[in-house]
């Protein structure tokens, strides 16, 4: 199974790169993660996020259902163990698009996923994206772009980085990571292990 791990700052255009991403590759699920926040015009329980409280989900770290989970700007959200284990089962790869602490997390946990920063093609065109889209209040705004300042610090740890200003031409690069990460498990891993077994290398 590979695994690809997409983090950005908010406003950089992830999901409609996720999107595009899925749409091109059908092996290639989202990792329906659970958040504590509302659900946007559109988006549907899940679909897009498992919606759910606050106390449902702090009984659910409790009992040790998330590889990895965060905060981000007031919400809670995180990836459940199970979502890995039934891509695992149903033999599908995994996008996780997921903010930059989950990111690591992810990757301490899966040392075999590609990990991807996409980035904007300028601070200005970021911060039009995201007033462009229309989802935030001022506060929340301020909030995501002052979490972005923190995160384009760590951006350099990434396995790769994309640059999402020609949307195709960012879905193509992102194709190619996708394939990286298969070449790391699915393709690569595979091939080893049949030519040990003919080898008798063990
Ligand atoms: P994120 O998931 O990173 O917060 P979105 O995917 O919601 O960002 O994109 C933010 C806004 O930018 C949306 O209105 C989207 O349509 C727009 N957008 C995304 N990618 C591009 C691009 N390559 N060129 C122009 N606009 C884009
Ligand atoms: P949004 O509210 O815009 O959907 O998401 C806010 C941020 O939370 C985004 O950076 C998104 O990638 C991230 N996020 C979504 N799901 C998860 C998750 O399961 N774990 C972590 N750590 N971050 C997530």
């Amino acid at each position: 199974m590979a695994l690809l791990i997409l983090a950005a700052v908010s406003g950089t255009g992830k999901s409609t790169l996720a999107r595009a991403l899925l749409d091109r590759h059908p092996n290639l699920r989202l990792s329906v993660s659970h958040t504590t926040r509302s659900p946007r015009p559109g988006e549907r329980p899940g679909v897009h996020y498992h919606f759910t409280d606050r106390a449902s989900f702090e009984a659910e770290v409790k009992a040790g259902r998330f590889v990895e989970w965060a905060e981000y700007a007031g919400n809670l959200y995180g990836t459940a163990h199970s979502t890995i284990e039934a891509a695992r089962l149903a033999g599908v790869d995994l996008l996780f698009d997921v903010e930059v602490q989950g990111a690591g997390n992810l990757k301490r946990a899966y040392p075999e996923a590609c990990a991807c920063f996409i980035l904007p093609p300028s601070w200005r065109v970021l911060e039009d994206r995201l007033r462009g889209r229309g989802t935030e209040s001022p506060e929340s705004l301020a909030r995501r772009l002052a979490t972005g300042r923190q995160e384009l610090a760590v951006a350099d740890r990434f396995d790769y980085l994309v640059v999402n200003d020609v949307l195709d031409a960012a879905v193509d690069d992102l194709t190619a990571v996708y394939q990286a990460a298969r070449l790391r498990t699915v393709t690569g891993l595979a091939h080893l292990q049949s030519l040990r077994a003919e080898a008798g290398a063990g």
